[in-house]
């Protein structure tokens, strides 16, 4: 089967942007799968499904028509046609998103989806629960943090850019209640996997966690 190294940890640690470039560096397909909660999430509230409508958010994740393509080098999300890219990452949605993959169902419904990103020649799976749940003989497995007040602040930069302002207290509070609820939840809660390398990248800048990611894979 194809090698994967999985990149776990919670919300803001960098893995969305480290993933794409090592993806990008090793030729590799990659799978972001809070994407596929997200889109539940959104599809969920397009369809007016209660977010504790347990059996209609798992016909959701099942039914869900996505396109995951690549557009001029940058990823296009497609949800039944139509381009999310942009409202998948609002908070509103990550907030949902976050409730509906506490529910077992859900997770379940994602499952097949998620392993069927693996062929050749590699992937980079981007999530939670990557190298415990869903890749458990994955090649190489990282789990990725960084402290929640610096999570918080590259969060607001983030926002700053995309010309929005936003409180640190406010989102530190908000990464604060997303830890809790990712970590506490009783179906696959956030925690490195028991053979996984954990990297805390509070101190590092991009290129610098790339570089120490690579020379695992080349080991
Ligand atoms: O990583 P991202 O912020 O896009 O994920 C959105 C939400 O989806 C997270 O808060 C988390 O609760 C959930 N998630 C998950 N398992 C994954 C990926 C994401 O439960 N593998």
């Amino acid at each position: 089967a194809a090698p994967i190294l999985t990149i776990d940890g919670p919300g803001g640690a960098g893995k969305g942007t480290i993933s794409r470039m090592i993806a990008e560096r090793m030729g590799w397909h990659l799978l972001d799968s809070g994407a596929l909660y997200r889109l539940t999430a959104l599809s969920a509230l397009r369809n007016g499904v209660a977010v504790d409508d347990v059996q209609a958010l798992s016909d959701q994740a099942h039914g869900l028509d996505v396109v995951f393509a690549v557009e001029n080098g940058k990823m296009q999300i497609l949800l039944e046609g139509d381009d999310v890219t942009t409202e998948i990452r609002s908070e509103r949605v990550g907030g949902a998103a976050s409730q509906v993959a506490a529910l077992p169902p859900v997770r379940d419904a994602l499952l097949q989806r998620q392993r069927d990103f693996r062929q050749a020649p590699g992937l980079v799976a981007d999530g939670r629960d990557m190298g415990t749940v869903v890749f458990p003989d994955a090649s190489l497995k990282i789990y990725l943090t960084a402290s929640a007040e610096e999570r918080a602040r590259r969060r607001q930069l983030q926002l700053q850019q995309a010309g929005e302002d936003a409180r640190l207290s406010t989102l530190l509070e908000e990464i604060q209640a997303r830890d809790a609820r990712d970590m506490q939840r009783s179906v696959a809660p956030l925690k490195p996997a028991e053979d996984a390398v954990e990297l805390d990248t509070t101190q590092l800048d991009i290129p610098e966690v790339v570089e120490r990611i690579e020379t695992l894979i080349a080991e």
